[in-house]
């Protein structure tokens, strides 16, 4: 799969809550009913749509802009106790779920003139909903994959077992890197660094059951704390599936002290940002001398991976250690590990208690959640991440609309013409690198709302009978198809989000911007208000997707793709120290997180760097979209605010959230992104422009003396 920039993390997972936002309705024509016949009829969703008077004026905007814009709604919208944060697209993501509810519920009647894709998604979600028949078969469906385990007859066969996991489960808990989606080493097919053309194998480090290395091995008292806990949980689970205490405290110990070592051998998070020191070509002979102890032969045969040109070994060190490791311990050690493995991937889909366990060490414990969410939202959010585009047919048809995309590509146009115009009048970069950051900037596919066709599920097969079976068809589905583009030309329409997600994202090797149908929606873009709250909102992030083209790794890849190096040498030193000032910037203390959480700004050099490029490109935007109605951005508006200031505001409430602090401090460790108040914050005061809209003066706070600015 294609390494992307996301907007927001992508801690999206079917244990905790995904990216949420709060509350109003898309356009009026389309307005859903709310889910009927449930027992949340309590939860109508409500959209946020922004306005002005919710901010606090006892406050002093140029003090801190964050608490100005948001602590009003902060106070007034806590935390519900089955999510880890809560936002203003909060609501949104609610008022989705309901439409995909709506579809789902309609399809799952047992009605012979179902359609095939309504067969599928119906028979999905009568599957999930259905707990009493989950009670009911109990362990049954995870028996026969232990006996597999328990049934290897030498260290050779792991890789067998590993390419069947693969093809069934998909990661309980999947880092934004991915690094913890399979067991011992990943394996996909991913666009070539040199020749975005064509996919490649590629094969990488993982293995991990937390959400990245430093929860094994760091050593302050918290960490450590969490690892305790996390040995517990896996003592309960093994319990659980039937082992007497004794053993599952052994065998607890056992996974903590393998993955402790995979950890210890994975190449962390800042580094892998380069796509440099991933990109590592060896041909099959090299990667079978680098572990010999895997039987690659067999593996590949087994996932029917296509001969590869050549196989992109993101961490050669990684895989060294591995060796050393799969050759120290006994087969029997490698059993238990890949029996946490099974039991871990299927838990969400199995018996209460199962699922509660699940929930009490990855949710509550290590994320802050109180309560799990309720059955149909983790329902839906599995039938979007299974069958997303057999939903988002239904979800586009009811939610977004013709001029919602005409008026969204309008945005996306006027603000590439902004980065136009701030690429010519850059001081510190020569006309040569100016051309060529011209080329790939017209080089951009601006994709919006959804995929060009339609993915074709039939080979999928669903029934009403099991969950965890028709998620295991599902995933196996998805693993084939990525690994089956192995040796062919890139298909360029690919998506990488569904339709209903509330989310956006840069392809650096596609060189597309992608904006899915479900973030089109209040607050973000809001057809009923004018261009100063849209370009605050959207526009920022329309803005901030296309500097990922022109961040600190984005601008690696040329206008095709390629990890190419189109930059003079002085060029690419001047773009360094401007960079620099941003890492240096967001290197802070993060109290939202704890005592002594400290986040490292080159972990979010790229993403600090595309909000503070996306908002001035948004606001530049909109100066000239005034312009052309014969207005200025210090006109004042029917509601006594300036243009410029319903700019910033419209920015600022769009990022308003309460957030627990286990998952802030989740993020911190593991998440390219800032936290809210610093996607505000830090942004606003590196610009003058924000400055003028308050009459901020020098000296206060949201001024800051030693601005930061790349583009
Ligand atoms: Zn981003």
């Amino acid at each position: 799969m294609p390494s992307i920039t996301r907007f927001f993390a992508a801690i999206a997972l079917t244990l905790i809550t995904s990216v949420a936002f709060p509350q109003g309705f898309p356009a009026q024509s389309v307005r859903p009913k709310p889910a009927s016949g449930s027992a949340d009829q309590s939860n109508v969703p409500k959209l946020e749509h922004f306005d002005p008077d919710v901010v606090d004026k006892t406050l002093d905007p140029c003090d801190d802009f964050y608490k100005y814009s948001c602590s009003k709604w902060l106070s007034a919208n806590p935390i519900p106790a089955d999510q880890v944060y809560w936002n203003t697209g909060s609501g949104l993501e609610l008022w989705n779920e309901g439409v995909l509810r709506d579809t789902l519920e309609a399809a799952s009647k047992n009605d012979p003139n179902r359609s095939p894709v309504q067969q599928k998604i119906g028979d999905y979600w009568a599957a999930c909903m259905d707990e009493s028949g989950i009670e009911s078969a109990a362990l049954k469906p995870l028996q026969s994959e232990l006996g597999r385990i328990t049934a290897l007859k030498s260290k050779r066969d792991i890789a067998l077992e590993i390419a069947h996991l693969q093809h069934g489960f998909p990661g309980a808990w999947e880092a934004g890197d991915n690094q913890s989606s399979s067991p011992l080493f990943g394996f996909t097919g991913q666009q070539d660094y040199d020749d975005a053309s064509m996919v490649v194998a590629q094969i990488d480090q993982a293995g991990l059951s937390l959400p990245n290395r430093d929860y094994y091995l760091n050593t302050d008292d918290k960490s450590k704390e969490i690892l305790g806990k996390y040995r517990t949980h896996l003592q309960k689970m093994f319990v659980l599936v039937g082992e007497p205490q004794s053993q599952a405290a052994t065998d607890a110990a056992t996974v903590v002290e393998l993955e402790t070592a995979l950890a210890e051998a994975q190449m962390d998070n800042i580094k892998r940002r380069d796509p440099k020191n991933v990109n590592n070509k060896m041909t099959l002979a090299q990667v079978r001398a680098l572990a010999p102890s895997i039987d690659w032969e067999s593996y590949l045969q087994a996932v029917h991976a296509p001969t590869s040109d050549h196989y992109i070994v993101t961490s050669p060190d990684f895989f060294r250690a591995e060796e050393k490791l799969i050759s120290s311990h006994p087969l029997a050690h490698w059993q238990t590990y890949l029996r946490w493995q099974v039991i871990h991937r299927a838990a969400p889909y199995l018996t209460k208690a199962i699922v509660d366990e699940n929930f009490a060490f990855f949710a509550h414990t290590l994320a802050g959640a109180e309560q799990q969410r309720p059955r149909w939202r983790r329902c839906v959010a599995a039938a979007d991440r299974d069958l997303g585009d057999a939903l988002g047919q239904a979800y586009v048809d009811r939610a977004f609309s013709p001029e919602s995309k005409a008026r969204t590509i309008q945005m996306v146009h006027s603000i590439e013409a902004a980065l136009d115009s701030d690429i010519q009048s850059l001081s510190w970069m020569s006309p040569a690198t100016k051309q060529q950051a011209v080329v790939k900037l017209k080089g951009i596919e601006d994709k919006i709302g959804y995929p060009s066709h339609w993915r074709d599920y039939s080979s999928v097969k669903i029934t009403r009978d099991s969950y965890l079976n028709n998620v295991r068809q599902a995933s196996s589905f998805e693993f084939e198809r990525w690994v089956a583009k192995i040796g062919k030309p890139v298909d360029r329409s690919e998506w990488t989000m569904t339709p209903a997600t509330i989310n956006a994202y840069y392809d650096p090797q596609l060189n597309t911007i992608n904006f899915p149908a479900g973030i089109l929606q209040p607050p973000f873009f809001d057809p009923g208000k004018d261009d100063a709250v849209n370009y605050g909102a959207i526009g920022m992030i329309i803005g901030h997707e296309i500097i990922h083209g022109f961040d600190d790794q984005g601008r690696k890849f040329d206008a095709k793709g390629n990890l190419r190096d189109w930059w003079t040498a002085d060029d690419a030193k001047n773009y360094d120290e401007r960079g620099r000032c941003i890492s240096d910037e967001y290197t802070q203390e993060v109290p939202e997180a704890g005592a002594s959480v400290k986040q490292n700004g080159l972990l979010t050099q790229g993403e600090d760097t595309a909000d503070n490029g996306g908002i001035r490109l948004a606001l530049a935007a909109l100066e000239y979209s005034l312009k052309q109605q014969g207005k200025s951005l210090d006109d004042k508006g029917d509601d006594g605010w300036t243009y410029r200031q319903r700019f910033f505001l419209s920015n600022a409430y769009s990022w308003c959230e309460n957030v627990r602090p286990q998952i802030a401090r989740l993020m911190v460790t593991t998440d390219p992104h800032s936290l809210p108040v610093f996607r505000v914050d830090n942004v606003i005061s590196n610009m003058q422009e924000f400055g003028q809209a308050f009459n901020c003066k020098p000296g206060q706070k949201m001024i800051r003396a030693n601005a930061c600015r790349v583009w």
